[in-house]
């Protein structure tokens, strides 16, 4: 058997290794680096693919989603509301812009925002909510909708886990998340579903006078060279990320197949299991790419399983082991411990099992009967 990954890049690579090259090395030999045709190209694709009018490439997820708030021109002290079960990217830049970070509950089966625990944190000084389309599933988009237009509140969803997932709203529509909502940032980081060979990112909207606003905003508020309207930053995918995400682009649907394929062979591997609880399909299965597939291990041996996996050779990680609200950066008066019950017991139960697109039967096997040995014993 094939050493276990938690995600296995070079395998990938090597099955786009020559198309990869071949742009790599042209691009080196036209010396066109920055802004060169790969980006252009690559930006007319992935609009193709999500079926988006603008898509704009920057330098990485962390920055679209500051750029995505930039541009929306969110003022100090505007409250967002994010969850509290997510990476800190989401958190970390709307503090950044001075804007009010407000922490909400997730939901116990999806571990996306919890509408209703959303609902209860709308003040009059709310002006935005971002979803994160968690480990690869579709949040709850009907219900968040609604509530942003009931409230006039902007809608900016954090796809970087989950490019390429669907969404089928109540009223019959199928979008890809992140053309959903105002406006969605994206991350290319490697070992993203839709992963570069180092940092990249991008910003997808609908709205015309968003997508030029933001195109300034990338390159330092410049609409007309040398002209500064805004106060921008300096934000750019560059070529060689951008030859590397055309080769894999045309592959992502077949990716997120692969991966959908290892969760369902998890999934029976660990059925009937009474202390293992699968991820929750929340719509149909178009609406989960398994960016991570998450398990919760609900007799309280996560920690002693994670120290197992590692001693026999089996990578796994708990994302994340810290709610938002309890780190030192994000700690505020305004919360309260009793409004997190289901992120202060996500972060005790949950772990993350190898999951890219070339996991074998037998490592899967292998993988699934290690835990299920040793959590039941
Ligand atoms: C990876 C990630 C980001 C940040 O993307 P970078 O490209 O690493 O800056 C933001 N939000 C979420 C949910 C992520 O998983």
């Amino acid at each position: 058997m094939k050493k276990i990954q938690m995600v296995d890049l070079q395998g990938q690579y090597e099955t786009i290794k020559d198309q990869i090259n071949n742009s790599l090395q042209q691009i080196m030999e036209t010396s066109a680096f920055i802004n060169g045709p790969e980006v252009h190209q690559f930006q007319k694709e992935l609009e193709d693919y999500l079926q988006v009018k603008h898509v704009i490439p920057c330098a990485n997820g962390t920055d679209a989603l500051q750029i995505a708030m930039m541009g929306l021109g969110l003022q100090p002290g505007d409250e967002v509301i994010t969850a509290d079960f997510t990476f800190a990217a989401t958190v970390e830049v709307i503090a950044l812009l001075q804007l009010t970070p407000v922490l909400v509950d997730v939901e116990a089966e999806t571990f996306n925002i919890d509408p209703e625990a959303v609902k209860r944190a709308i003040t009059p000084r709310t002006r935005a909510i971002v979803p994160v389309h968690l480990f690869g599933q579709t949040a709850n988009m009907d219900a968040i909708m609604e509530i942003a237009k009931e409230h006039n509140l902007y809608v900016i969803e954090d796809n970087a886990q989950a490019i390429g997932a669907n969404f089928h709203s109540a009223n019959g529509k199928t979008l890809k998340t992140g053309v959903i909502g105002d406006i969605a940032s994206t991350s290319f980081f490697p070992s993203k579903n839709l992963g570069c060979f180092g940092d990249g990112g991008a910003i997808f909207t609908n709205d015309d006078d968003l997508a030029h606003m933001i195109r300034g905003i990338v390159n330092h508020g410049m609409y007309e060279r040398y002209h500064h309207d805004v106060v921008g930053v300096n934000s750019r995918l560059d070529s060689f990320q951008a030859a590397v995400l055309r080769a894999k682009l045309p592959h992502l649907d077949n990716y997120n197949s692969s991966r959908q394929a290892s969760a369902a062979k998890y999934d029976a591997a660990f059925k009937g299991q009474e202390h293992i609880i699968t991820p929750h399909l929340a719509g149909k299965p178009d609406t989960h790419v398994f960016h991570q597939y998450t398990l919760k291990i609900t007799n309280g041996k996560r920690d002693a399983l994670v120290k197992h996996l590692n001693e026999k050779g089996i990578p796994c990680g708990v994302y994340y082991p810290i709610p938002l609200h309890s780190q030192k950066a994000y700690a505020s008066s305004r919360y309260n411990e009793a409004d997190f019950p289901v992120t202060n017991q996500l972060i005790k139960e949950v772990i993350s099992l190898p999951m890219h697109t070339e996991l074998s039967d037998d490592q899967i096997d292998h993988i699934s009967q290690t835990l299920i040995e040793f959590v039941n014993n």
